[in-house]
């Protein structure tokens, strides 16, 4: 068993680090069953362009609300991200840009967790099929380590946990955003899709739907 998996059980607080509500929705649901307390901490200063966060956020708000879980929002430090990204504009996804990305969510994350008095934190990042598990988990760890908390690497992915994602994401008809997230990730998405012959991205338009 994980280390960290050894240390839960029902009624041990958590806080998930969540990046938008159709990736977190089976991450919770997943949780609640085991009985945790989870605090879900909404850091992502990365979204681009304003419109873009605010309904991001208040998609898990929404569903927080509905499920009773505390929420908590993060600041949208967005120029300290620009400034950490500086260089790295021209880096694909999963590169190292991607890294500065985790490693800042997670520092004010564990951060968050150790002022809070919680020992464990994880995110609902690695949930998504774009996103490389491995260097998500590194940066958790390392943020854990130098804030004196637990990072939990579980694989959310495993025993349909991808395939319920889309189920809860279709039941509760979140927003379906299109990119991951920053203007550099919704400029090489556009570019992928013009070459394909598809339209650009409309902001705040698409919904998931049954
Ligand atoms: S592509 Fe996604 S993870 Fe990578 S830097 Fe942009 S928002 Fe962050």
């Amino acid at each position: 068993m994980h280390e960290v998996e050894s240390m839960l059980q029902a009624g041990t607080d958590i806080v998930l680090h969540s990046c938008c509500a159709p990736c977190s929705g089976e991450v919770i649901r997943k949780m609640k069953d085991a009985g945790l307390n989870i605090t879900i901490f909404f850091y992502n200063p990365n979204i681009h362009p304003k419109a873009e966060y605010e309904i991001r956020k208040s998609e898990n708000i929404r569903y927080a609300e509905k499920l009773g879980i505390d929420f908590v929002d993060g600041d949208y430090n967005v120029q300290d991200w620009f400034a950490n990204a500086k260089g790295l504009e021209k880096e694909p996804e999963r590169g190292i840009r991607c890294t500065m990305c985790f490693d800042m969510r997670f520092e004010i994350t564990a951060k968050f967790a150790k002022q809070r008095g919680v020992n464990i934190f994880t995110s609902s990042l690695g949930i998504s099929r774009w996103k490389d598990m491995s260097q998500i988990n590194n940066c958790g760890i390392a943020a854990a380590k130098k804030h004196n908390v637990q990072y939990w690497t579980y694989n959310w992915r495993l025993d349909g946990g991808s395939e319920r994602m889309y189920k809860i994401a279709k039941s509760e008809g979140f927003y379906k955003q299109e990119y991951c997230g920053c203007i550099f990730s919704l400029r090489d998405s556009n570019e992928w899709r013009v070459k394909k012959g598809r339209k650009p991205i409309t902001i705040c338009k698409e919904f998931y739907e049954e």
